[in-house]
């Protein structure tokens, strides 16, 4: 297994503590991978540093080649990329080869034809004598944080814009899920120039904060919680660091009586449990309209229960455990307070199931209000709440009071009232009538706080650019 670090072009080891890597399916250690010492963090960004100027001025068609190199490289080997983020993850093998890694080499594809269309708003005489143009150019060094729920598709989404705009990249994968990452390190040693992309592993408090911290460090980029993010935000003010933060979710789906109830049941089965949960766009608040509540409870209880929960490499196991004991206990504490209110039903699920490695059973709980924790909170696993409601107007309020701003969906088969809600929700993102589908040309992200700054699509791009005035007297 590739374990080293990529600093400068080159493959080193770590240099710091050996941390361990688990295996969540059994619960047991992997391997132990010493993280970055200081001064290899410090190498790292210098490194970055230094290969802007050169990476920054190489034409865009040859950014691009580098990256085309790069998908080609993770299609080639996608078999063994799967198969490491299964075993890191475990998330089923067949997922991770058969959704995960298309889409990822698609984003360095989709980013290696972006780079060649970056556009200026403007050019003109503004002022008799002088032309102005506008121009989008790389910020310099971005250190990318990444978190462990899809840990090769969020290195991908860091470095490909990044990447593509001209700029160099510092990226610190989650300490819990390193292995795609390092191994990526392998495969961009031998595409890119040296510098332009390095790799590091660590933990968050030792490496990512030295990291986050450095004085070369322009631009900081992070998916993860909204704990960490406040704390990058607020470490990053004296130096003013342009930021980049993806944080956490937790996704309204409103179901209207008249919605199409075996497609609801079969999008929440999918959306609602994809990856244990673990996805901070998951389809895990729900509001069910009074007419079809009842039906709808019972049926998405049995939809949920037929899901198929096992070890990573078994082809018929649809959900996998959640990625740490931290985890299932973090979850297992929201499903038991939630389950200890009267009015809160468990419908299926609700316990560990007892076997070895961080499992927790997919679970429904119907009945829950809308100032309930388990309604309020990411729980960040395979749990959905049900909420009932009476109106457009309810469903609404309710969706939109939330600290967060990620994702959302309205299933109807009234075009109207999907474009009402649609134009009335505070998500970044709104589906009618499916949830969770991205695609590398529209853009991901938040408001509130969920955080700013876009994913994918030439949003994600321009975010990785400056806009420039260039201003000549004729
Ligand atoms: P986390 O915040 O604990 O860790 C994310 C990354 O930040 C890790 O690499 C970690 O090592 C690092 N980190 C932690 N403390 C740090 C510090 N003080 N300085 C620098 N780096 C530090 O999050 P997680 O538990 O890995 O991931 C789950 C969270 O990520 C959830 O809240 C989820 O919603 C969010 N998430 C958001 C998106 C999105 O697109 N908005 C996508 C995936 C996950």
């Amino acid at each position: 297994m590739q374990t080293k670090l990529l600093i400068n072009g080159e493959l080193v080891a770590g240099q710091g503590p050996a941390q361990p890597v688990l295996n969540p399916s059994l619960g047991s250690e992997l391997l132990r991978i010493a993280e970055a010492g200081p001064e290899q963090i410090d190498a790292a960004v210098r490194s970055a540093d230094a290969a802007f100027d050169g990476w920054s001025q190489t034409p865009p068609k040859d950014r691009a080649a580098c990256l085309l190199a790069l998908a080609d490289a993770i299609d080639t080997h996608a078999e063994e990329l799967a198969r490491l983020e299964s075993q890191n993850c475990g998330k089923p093998y067949t997922t991770a080869l058969n959704d995960e890694l298309p889409a990822i080499s698609d984003v360095f594809r989709f980013f290696a034809g972006a780079s060649r269309c970056l556009q200026g708003s403007a050019a003109g005489e503004y002022l008799p004598g002088h032309t102005s143009l506008i121009r989008r150019d790389p910020i310099g060094v971005v250190a990318s944080i990444a978190p462990w729920n899809y840990p090769l598709m969020m290195a991908a989404w860091k470095l490909a814009p990044a990447l593509a705009a001209g700029n160099c990249v510092v990226l610190k994968p989650s300490e819990q899920t390193p292995l795609t990452a390092l191994r990526l390190g392998e495969l961009i040693a031998e595409i890119f120039p040296a510098g332009v992309a390095n790799i590091l592993f660590g933990r968050g408090a030792s490496v990512g904060s030295a990291l986050a911290g450095h004085d070369q460090v322009r631009m900081l980029s992070l998916t993860g919680s909204i704990a960490t993010g406040a704390n990058l935000i607020a470490g990053s003010a004296a130096s003013v660091k342009r930021l980049h933060m993806e944080l956490g979710g937790k996704a309204p789906v409103i179901v209207f009586d008249d919605a199409d109830l075996e497609a609801v049941v079969e999008g929440i089965r999918t959306f609602g449990f994809y990856n244990a949960g673990q996805d901070c766009t998951a389809a895990c608040r729900i509001y069910a309209q009074k007419g079809i509540y009842e039906r709808f409870v019972a049926r998405l209880g049995e939809a949920v229960a037929s899901l198929r929960q096992g070890l990573q490499d078994d082809a018929a196991t649809e959900l996998g455990p959640l990625i740490s004991e931290v985890q299932r206990q973090r979850v297992a504490g929201f499903v038991e307070r939630a389950s200890a209110l009267p009015h809160v039903e468990v419908v299926t699920g609700g316990k560990a199931p007892g076997d070895a490695g961080f499992f927790f059973l997919p679970t429904v709980l119907a009945g829950a209000r809308q100032e309930d924790e388990i309604v309020r909170h990411e729980v960040f696993g395979p749990v959905v709440s049900v909420t009932p409601f009476e109106d457009e107007a309810q469903a609404l309020a309710f969706a939109n009071d939330s600290s967060y701003g990620l994702a959302s969906s309205v299933w109807t088969r009234d075009i109207g009232r999907a474009h009402r809600l649609a134009a009335r929700l505070q998500y970044g993102c709104t589906w009618v009538n499916t949830h969770f589908t991205l695609v590398s040309e529209m853009p991901h992200g938040g408001m509130k706080r969920s955080g700013y700054g876009k994913d994918l699509s030439m949003y994600g791009l321009e975010d990785y650019t400056a806009v420039r005035h260039v201003m000549i007297r004729h």
